[in-house]
């Protein structure tokens, strides 16, 4: 088998897509609270440092290294410096109660953790081992110095950088505001769960899941979904639906219809509306995706015509999720502000084999075996969607290539796919 010539390789139609992807404007402020996975606007640089003060990594006695050249030292205790408060400077020859997270106090040099200490029937306190200069002292700004730059703009927050963000202060945060997505799946087979009950769906008819799962991944990337419904298998119906989600969304995402079979309306309907590029991609699962914009006269009275994008998946429920993770993902990350899009893969040991090569890039559906290494689904035939719920990621294939057991594959996992 060789490869196909009229197809378009899937880093191509990446770059393409990627190539229409604008920053939207208008960013909000969020209460940091609210803001996990939004995308940062802009650098947050921080105005102190972190910590504040040196201060104790341990309950136990701030002391000066010179006063205890020997273990076995007895040191007045001469004050007592918890969490919170800031001591007086540490008398030479004494030691001071200090306790985790507390200034030390000047003078000090090292913390004696208490563990290694024995308090004496007076009050004094026995030091049983020589401390090490700046031994269990958390110094000032060795986690964030004064001015740096402690989250970067286009960066997708996570609890850490929450975290982050609210140890320089920063109560709310200003982020990229939600794209405003517009999703509908076509086809006249398509009966939505709990319309029809299992024993009652008329033949012919399945239930519609792309929408579940597409809705899903769209809401992790932080997109707001307005939800179309299904669209009947007719061009009428595919412009009105077309021509209502262009009004106040960035844009449209629709499963199925986008071959060029006689029942297949996405295409037309788009050019009627606007322009469409449909694509043949060298990817399996996945093969045709339809690329475009709708244009419609923009609401603010400007004049101007207002563009939506436009991307159609297959209607395979694999190929679709496969496509909007390649395709539509680094698309609404980038609508964002997200500057590095591209999902980190992972060598892992393949605890299979694939015999045959495929002419197409593949994303095989594999979950974590053994000892750093993936097992394959037994049926990676895009209409089975068994696979994908199962596994915990894919191995990007290169096209032509064979798979023996305990080669490296390249691993991507649905984790960081959805990050
Ligand atoms: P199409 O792209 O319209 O030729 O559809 C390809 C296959 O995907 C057909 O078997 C459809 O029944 C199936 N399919 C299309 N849309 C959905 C959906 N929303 N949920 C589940 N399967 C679908
Ligand atoms: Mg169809």
């Amino acid at each position: 088998m060789k490869p196909q010539a009229n197809l378009m390789s899937l880093d191509d139609a990446l770059a393409a897509v990627l190539a229409q992807a604008v920053r939207l404007d208008a960013p909000e402020m969020v209460d940091t609270f609210e803001a996990d996975g939004r995308v940062l606007w802009a650098d947050a640089v921080s105005p102190l440092q972190v910590p504040p003060l040196d201060n104790s990594a341990m309950d136990g006695y701030a002391v000066r290294c010179a006063d205890v050249a020997q273990a076995g030292v007895v040191l007045p205790v001469s004050q007592r410096i918890p969490a919170g408060h800031v001591g007086e400077p540490l008398q030479p020859g004494t030691a001071a109660r200090i306790f985790t997270g507390a200034a030390v106090p000047q003078g000090a040099d090292a913390i004696v953790m208490q563990e290694d200490a024995d308090v004496q029937p007076d009050g004094s306190v026995r030091i049983n081992a020589v401390p090490a200069p700046s031994q269990w002292v958390r110094k000032a700004g060795e986690d964030i110095a004064n001015g740096s730059t402690v989250l970067h703009a286009g960066m997708r927050l996570t609890p850490a950088a929450l975290g982050l963000a609210a140890s320089i202060g920063m109560a709310q945060l200003r982020v990229a505001r939600r794209p405003r997505v517009a999703l509908f799946s076509t086809g006249d087979e398509l009966v939505m769960p709990g319309a029809v009950a299992p024993q009652d769906m008329p033949p012919g008819s399945i239930y519609n899941s792309n929408r579940f799962f597409l809705r899903a991944l769209l809401q992790r990337l932080g997109c707001e979904v307005n939800d179309c419904g299904i669209v009947p298998d007719n061009r009428d119906a595919t412009m009105r639906v077309m021509r209502e989600a262009a009004r106040g969304n960035d844009l449209i995402v629709s499963t199925a219809g986008v071959s060029v079979g006689e029942e297949d309306h996405v295409k037309p309907a788009v050019e009627a509306l606007g322009e469409l590029g449909l694509w043949k991609i060298s990817m399996k699962p996945g093969k045709p995706f339809a690329f475009g914009t709708i244009f419609s006269q923009d609401a603010d009275g400007s004049g101007q015509r207002k563009r939506t994008h436009f991307m159609g998946l297959p209607g395979n429920p694999v190929s679709s999720f496969v496509t909007f993770l390649m395709l539509v993902r680094p698309f609404v990350l980038r609508l964002q502000g997200m500057e590095n899009v591209t999902p980190r893969s992972v060598r892992m040991k393949a605890a299979f084999d694939i015999t045959k090569a495929d002419a197409r890039r593949e994303f095989l559906r594999v979950r974590y075996a053994e000892q750093g290494s993936v097992e394959l689904f037994k049926n990676q035939s895009s209409g089975v969607l068994t696979s994908a719920a199962w596994g915990d990621g894919v191995v990007d294939n290169p096209a032509m290539t064979t798979i023996q057991r305990g080669d490296w594959v390249r691993f991507i996992s649905f984790a960081e796919l959805l990050q």
